[in-house]
């Protein structure tokens, strides 16, 4: 057996738990030993049954004296047992589960392990985990469900911690001697770090805390270092053959651009040109993020950069994925960018511009949808690619527009606020630029944070405000699970509430959109919202992208302690976009203190990344609503939180990444490792 065989091959594992271990992402021999515990439950305190005491976590160890299966009150089925070692005999009692009956022999040894608590006036053991004593010396350790730091597993339906911990345990002295080291000595010494094959061993079965901490922090360093490893490597490949076209910068031109703008650029905006511009005049291609708000003013730092790549006899292609949304770039830059007497194109699959790139012979900047990736579309000398949104392309739709040119520079943007550490770590190829400031006199949505008592008198307000304004709302329902998926529970509540509101709002015209609304109908009810028909909008958050309505100012926000922080800023952006002052409720039934603190960050401030750092900080990275949803890892052992740990994995992976040649093992792993990942941009 190696590392490499399928579980299904494994004793006791048969195709229904092979399935099962698929869910876990557990395929061989060796995901399963990589199958780490999340926590462990400490059951290490192994105490004489006279000294135990209500309301302890413990061991005990001894004869089984007493099995049998009693019924209470209700019906209900109960186990008793009575258990005896030398100091003293206690009752064990569990619910429910009268396989024990067969499965715990009287007369035998075991070890239980539980918490300790009062029954009626006796004190017991309840529900423990129990093994049987015995010299089992095949696995790993004497003693697996009982009586130490006893590993818990995520787990799936089927698939318990203890059938793991039964799995895994055999297993590990079988193939440990193929843990092999593969980070090289140099780092393990500078980062302190246990061995491998140790800590891969201990992270399942630990002797003590420290071991379990000792062996968390190196397979914790371990994922960060491929992730960072992996980005390195891209990186390098990126660069590698690639002459970039080193662009010279017209300082006098582009300073000619700025003056002649309405507004002055904000600072990130200045910050994030200039890093950009670094970038287009050096020797190898710019192949940066740009991450800002909507409204934070991306366009035009995009606009700069185009015009650079114009100065310099290059076409620019920038892409983006919705038509409106190629649609507005297209005016935008139109409106910068002509005035340098700049030939700019559009090209989507509904209009018919294939026509207009021929009148236009050799535009300077082509804007489209992916319709710019068809074979038509041919460039003379693309110098700089502009990927809008990028998650929301596919790996092989950004290199086949990248590859319309020789080595041109790449500038991807996003909105979607990621906080930077986990940038940092999951784009690991990428230069990272921030736009973490509005342009000035941007009217702020004035947010609240509405308890359950206020509700009526909130929807007095927006009634009256609808009315005397006209102007139109969103009202937003919240998912039922935190799941990226809208359910049909999902959709049955959100009509639900739509009916309530339909008579909390009678006079008024509300309708409803929904994941599964058709979508004829969702254009009708688009079109109405435009022309003002309706004025009450109830929706599910998964409709929120594509909806542009400058005329409504006020977004309700219904459970909105359900979502992240960054989630329920890119909702409020639906509103403020026009010129009328604009307002968000949050509705909430939480009475936690730490939930409304949380969503009161919301009231003050209003920078989509301060808000994803701020819950990232609070509620941990497994909390960040549609960091899935985007194609991100999960990190098993790290945290995107232990920035520290970030930064060493980094600085580690940067001194060997030039030395691979030299590191075959490690290079192995790199393999595997990238085969598995879904790149994420
Ligand atoms: P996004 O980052 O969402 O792409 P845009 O680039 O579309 O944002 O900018 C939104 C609006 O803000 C545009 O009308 C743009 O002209 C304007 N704008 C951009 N930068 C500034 C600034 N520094 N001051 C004032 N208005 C600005
Ligand atoms: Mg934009």
């Amino acid at each position: 057996m190696t590392l490499d065989t399928p579980v299904s091959k494994l004793y006791m594992v048969g195709p229904t738990y092979a399935r099962r271990l698929k869910k876990l992402g557990i395929e061989t021999v060796g995901d399963l030993v990589t199958h780490f515990p999340f926590r462990y439950d400490d059951f290490s305190l192994i105490s004489p049954i006279s000294l135990i005491q209500a309301g302890e976590k413990v061991t005990i160890q001894g004869e089984v004296l007493l099995m049998k299966n009693e019924y209470t009150k209700y019906g209900k089925k109960i186990q008793k047992a009575k258990v005896a070692d030398k100091t003293g005999e206690i009752e064990i009692t569990w619910f429910n589960q009268p396989f024990l009956i067969k499965t715990i022999s009287v007369g035998e040894r075991y070890s239980f392990s539980g918490k300790v608590d009062w029954f009626g006036r006796k004190v017991v053991v309840v529900s423990p985990e129990y093994e049987k004593i015995s010299n089992i010396e095949y696995r790993i350790s004497k003693f697996i469900h009982t009586g130490r730091l006893v590993p818990v597993y995520p787990e799936t339906r089927g698939v318990s911690s203890k059938w793991l911990r039964s799995r895994i345990s055999p297993l590990l002295p079988q193939v440990k001697e193929e843990l092999t080291e593969y980070i090289p000595l140099q780092i393990l010494l500078r980062e302190k770090l246990a061995p491998y094959k140790d800590s891969v061993l201990k992270i399942h079965f630990p002797e003590n805390k420290a071991a379990a901490k000792k062996a968390r922090e190196r397979l914790a360093f371990d994922e960060l270092f491929l992730i960072q490893l992996a980005g390195l490597h891209r990186q390098k490949q990126w660069q590698k053959n690639q002459v970039a076209h080193q662009f010279n910068i017209d300082q006098e031109k582009i300073l000619a651009f700025l003056n002649q703008l309405p507004f002055e650029l904000t600072n990130a905006q200045k910050r994030c040109t200039k890093e950009i511009l670094k970038d287009l005049s050096s020797n190898k291609p710019m192949n940066r993020l740009l991450q800002g708000d909507v409204g934070s003013g991306k366009t035009v730092v995009a606009a700069i950069a185009a015009y650079t790549a114009f100065l310099n006899g290059y076409q620019t292609a920038l892409m983006a994925p919705t038509e409106i949304l190629a649609f507005q770039h297209y005016q935008t830059i139109k409106i910068l960018l002509q005035p340098f007497d700049l030939k700019i194109a559009l090209q989507t699959r509904s209009v018919k511009h294939l026509k207009s790139l021929e009148l236009l012979k050799r535009p300077d900047i082509v804007i489209g949808t992916h319709a710019l990736l068809s074979k038509k579309i041919a460039f003379d000398k693309l110098g700089l690619a502009i990927i809008d949104e990028q998650h929301r392309f596919g790996v092989e739709q950004r290199a086949s527009l990248i590859k319309k040119g020789k080595a041109p520079h790449v500038l991807t943007m996003t909105a979607t606020p990621i906080p930077r550490t986990i940038a940092l770590t999951l784009y690991g190829d990428l230069d990272l630029s921030f736009i973490d400031e509005m342009p000035q006199g941007r009217l702020k949505v004035k947010t609240w944070v509405v308890p359950q008592e206020k509700r009526s008198a909130a929807y007095s307000w927006i009634k009256k405000e609808i009315i005397s304004q006209k102007t139109q709302a969103f009202i937003i329902c919240p998912l039922i699970e935190p799941s990226q998926i809208e359910t049909m529970k999902d959709i049955k509540a959100a009509t639900a509430e739509f009916e309530k509101l339909k008579k909390v709002f009678p006079k008024l015209k509300l309708d409803l959109l929904h994941g599964r609304t058709k979508s004829k109908e969702k254009e009708k009810i688009l079109q109405e919202l435009k022309e003002k028909k309706i004025q009450i909008l109830v929706a599910t958050p998964v409709v929120e992208v594509g909806i542009d309505i400058p005329n409504a100012t006020i977004m309700m926000i219904e459970g909105a302690e359900r979502f992240g922080l960054a989630q329920l800023h890119q909702l409020r952006g639906r509103v403020g976009r026009g010129i009328k002052q604009s307002y968000c409720f949050l509705f909430t039934q939480s009475q936690s203190q730490k939930v409304l603190k949380r969503l009161k960050a919301m009231e003050t401030m209003n920078i989509g990344i301060e808000l994803a750092e701020l819950d990232l900080k609070l509620r941990g990275p497994g909390e960040i609503y549609g960091l899935k949803q985007h194609g991100f890892p999960d990190l098993r052992v790290a945290s995107f939180t232990d920035f520290a740990l970030i930064k060493k994995a980094r600085s580690a992976a940067e001194t060997v990444i030039n030395d691979l040649e030299n590191l075959p093992l490690l290079q192995e792993k790199l393999k595997k490792y990238t085969i598995s990942l879904v790149e994420p941009n």
